[in-house]
């Protein structure tokens, strides 16, 4: 993860159409009357573990600097608290921002690399789009595979306990008919 030091950007760094995207987004539209005062990164409670603070996310949005946004770990540890929403003075959607970067990163496949959540939020989703339901045991296998393999053999004890008491299957869960989840999850990102 980087540490979120200022360093030298060039023009070609910066996708003029970024902001605009995410200004389209439901919580977006106030992006540029930000203030930069920081109120959003002094009330976040998990800025400490950011690489960037709520407030350079804010700033680099705007300047339409996407691939140091999208791939920074900030939208994925946020917590979803809403203390910087509630303390902005700009009235800034700040955790809706979160969402929609979030959104982003996933259609452009432009997420820190490893970085277990993104891989877990698209698994799941393409999980619950094909199947209509998400089956726990697979989910993990497939997040330890694109992540961190070796993480499967200290999961390896308790994955048996549970497997053998049968609070955990390996088989694939599914819906009656997953096309209806499915047309629910389109319809909702048309919209
Ligand atoms: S609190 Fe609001 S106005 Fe201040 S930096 Fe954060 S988003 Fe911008
Ligand atoms: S909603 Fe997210 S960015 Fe805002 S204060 Fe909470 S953890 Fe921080």
């Amino acid at each position: 993860m980087r540490n979120g030091t200022t360093h030298c950007r060039y023009a070609e760094d910066v996708n003029p159409a970024f902001p605009a995207e995410i200004m389209a987004k439901p919580g977006g539209e106030a992006l540029r009357d930000c203030i930069q005062c920081g109120t959003c990164s002094g009330a976040c409670p998990m800025s400490v573990h950011m690489d960037l603070t709520p407030r350079r996310v804010i700033a680099l949005t705007r300047a339409g600097l996407e691939r140091d946004v999208l791939e920074s770990a900030t939208p994925w540890l946020c917590a979803s608290c809403y203390e910087c929403q509630v303390r902005c003075p700009r009235d800034i959607k700040v955790t809706e921002v979160m969402y929609a970067l979030k959104r982003r990163a996933i259609e452009k496949g432009m997420y820190p690399k490893r970085f277990p959540i993104p891989v877990l939020a698209k698994a799941f989703y393409n999980m619950v789009a094909t199947h209509g339901r998400n089956s726990e045991s697979r989910l993990l296998i497939e997040l330890a595979f694109r992540t961190n393999p070796f993480s499967l053999l200290k999961m390896a004890p308790i994955g048996i306990k549970l497997l053998r008491t049968g609070r955990m299957a390996l088989g694939q869960d599914h819906t009656k008919n997953p096309k209806e989840i499915k047309a629910i999850l389109d319809a909702m990102e048309e919209s």
